[in-house]
């Protein structure tokens, strides 16, 4: 309760999150499951509920529902079953969703988030299940007609569900963004929030500060960018403070976030929600997880990324934030590795990713790295052996070897004339000559102006055009100095 941004009150959240699998076919049915597509395109008569046809479990989804339970540390059901929930809408039609109201396939469990300031927090889970997406509506504005596109209808989603255990709006986020790498390090689901693979609802309430009650929840829906959920819970809590301080009590009510206005608005009271009559789903038999088919699952999970940060900073002494950054992405922090089984330099790797190979990424929209890691150490090894300097090496050389990963650095190296010279014997008369050039200035170096140094350093890298080794001129520079 120590991170408290609102006074007297602290806040509580609890967010629902949908993440949509990657599967290629629907939870229940064979057709698409793939985002986009022609309205209309990816559906079957299961997916359009005609009468008599029946939904066949994808076992992938299962799957994919274990693999994030294991990687959360949840309990999974051994013995599945599904569940209607009836309501009407159009773009559902069957009449009623199947997915697990009593039966989640991961139940409890935790995800490790790491804070701006390298603080990890545990967020417990209450319940991952899974469920199938309904279709989407399409409201035309001006002739007021809706259009029906059922692509999305049985889309297999996973809802994960936190304890309200979240304190800000700064952690929801945080969580959010560790759910994306999550999910993407998986391979369960693209994680992309803009297709709306990834979609959240947020429950927040407020409370009097150490008050052992929770306050009335407000739930915020559908909302589909980490900066909105952001967004949306700071609005929210800042409404819910206001209307307290006020002796207004909070009802609990669903409410929809504006992004224009910043603001959230009212949608539903809890008491106008729907009755959903949940049952039991008589066309499709329990799953049963066996123990085989659970530790084959357990067998393909890779290193999660909580871990691997761990690891790159045990093992290649890099600090927690830079681990964090290599670790982004899972194709990002194998490069990474990569490039250190050919370069014993990890920190200057390190360096060398978070730094010019990310900006060339960011520059190029690429999320792949052109070079072969090979020679991308072989660079890295050209500026710790001091034969070029960190600038010229990833100004010069380097765009030189992306137009052409097949060349040797040293060789590009060599043809642009950049190699440092480090040898004491050709600096030292370019040095003196400067020196004796500018006796005026020597003189202030000498009344204790130690900023000169730049200026003489600035001479002499002009004058052997940009190759002599910056720490060795300037060793020299200061020796010749003191005996003036
Ligand atoms: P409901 O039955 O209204 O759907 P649940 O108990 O299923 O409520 O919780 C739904 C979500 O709301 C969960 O993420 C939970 O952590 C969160 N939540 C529950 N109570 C509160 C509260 N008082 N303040 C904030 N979030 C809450
Ligand atoms: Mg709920």
């Amino acid at each position: 309760m120590s991170r408290n941004p609102t006074g007297p009150y602290t806040a509580v959240i609890g967010l629902e999150v949908h993440i949509q699998l990657a599967t290629n076919s629907k939870l229940f049915a064979a057709d698409s499951a793939a985002f986009g597509g022609e309205p209309n395109t990816h559906i079957s008569v299961v997916t359009l509920a005609h009468p008599g046809t029946l939904p066949k479990l994808n076992r992938t989804a299962i799957e994919f529902a274990v693999k994030m339970g294991l990687a959360c540390g949840c309990e999974i059901s051994r013995e599945n079953f599904f569940d209607r929930k009836n309501y009407f809408y159009p773009d559902l039609p069957k009449g009623y969703q199947i997915t697990q109201h009593r039966t989640p396939v991961c139940k409890g469990g935790a995800l490790p988030v790491r804070l701006a300031d390298a603080t990890t927090r545990i967020i417990r889970l209450n319940r991952i299940h899974l469920e199938e997406d309904a279709g989407k509506s399409i409201h035309e504005g001006a002739q007021s007609v809706t259009l029906l596109d059922f692509n999305r209808a049985g889309v297999p989603l996973l809802e994960m569900v936190t304890e309200p255990v979240i304190q800000s709006a700064e952690e929801a986020g945080a969580f959010l963004t560790e759910v994306r790498k999550l999910v993407r390090y998986l391979k369960i689901s693209d994680g992309n929030m803009e297709e709306g693979s990834l979609r959240c609802d947020a429950n927040v309430s407020v409370m009097p500060l150490g008050s052992a009650r929770l306050g009335k929840k407000v739930e915020i829906k559908n909302l589909n960018s980490i900066k909105f959920v952001q967004q949306a819970i700071t609005s929210e809590i800042r409404r819910q403070v206001t209307f307290l301080e006020a002796g207004v009590s909070i009802k609990s009510e669903t409410r929809q976030y504006d992004p224009t206005s910043g603001k959230t608005a009212a949608m539903r009271t809890k008491e106008e929600l729907n009755d959903y009559r949940y049952f039991p789903e008589p066309d499709l038999s329990p799953v049963s997880i066996t123990e085989n088919w659970l530790s084959s699952i357990k067998s393909t999970l890779p290193e999660l990324p909580w871990q691997r940060v761990e690891r790159f900073t045990n093992h290649y002494g890099v600090p927690v934030s830079a681990a964090v950054v290599l670790t982004e992405t899972k194709e990002t922090a194998d490069y990474y590795e990569e490039v250190c089984t050919h370069t014993g330099a990890f920190k200057a790797a390190s360096n060398w990713l978070m730094g010019p190979v990310k900006a060339y990424q960011n520059e190029n929209r690429e999320a792949a790295f052109p070079l072969p890691a090979s020679v991308l150490a072989g660079l890295i090894e050209l500026v710790e052996a001091n034969q070029v300097n960190f600038t010229v090496a990833a100004q010069r050389i380097l765009p030189e070897l992306i137009k052409n990963p097949l060349r040797s650095p040293l060789d590009v190296a060599q043809q642009l004339n950049v190699i440092q010279e480090t040898d004491t014997g050709k600096i030292l008369p370019v040095i003196e000559s400067v020196l004796t050039d500018y006796p005026a200035k020597v003189t202030e170096y000498k009344k204790g102006k130690k900023g000169i140094m730049a200026m003489f350093m600035g001479e002499v890298m002009k004058r052997t055009q940009g190759k002599a080794d910056p720490k060795m001129a300037t060793e020299l520079l200061r020796k010749q100095l003191e005996n003036k």
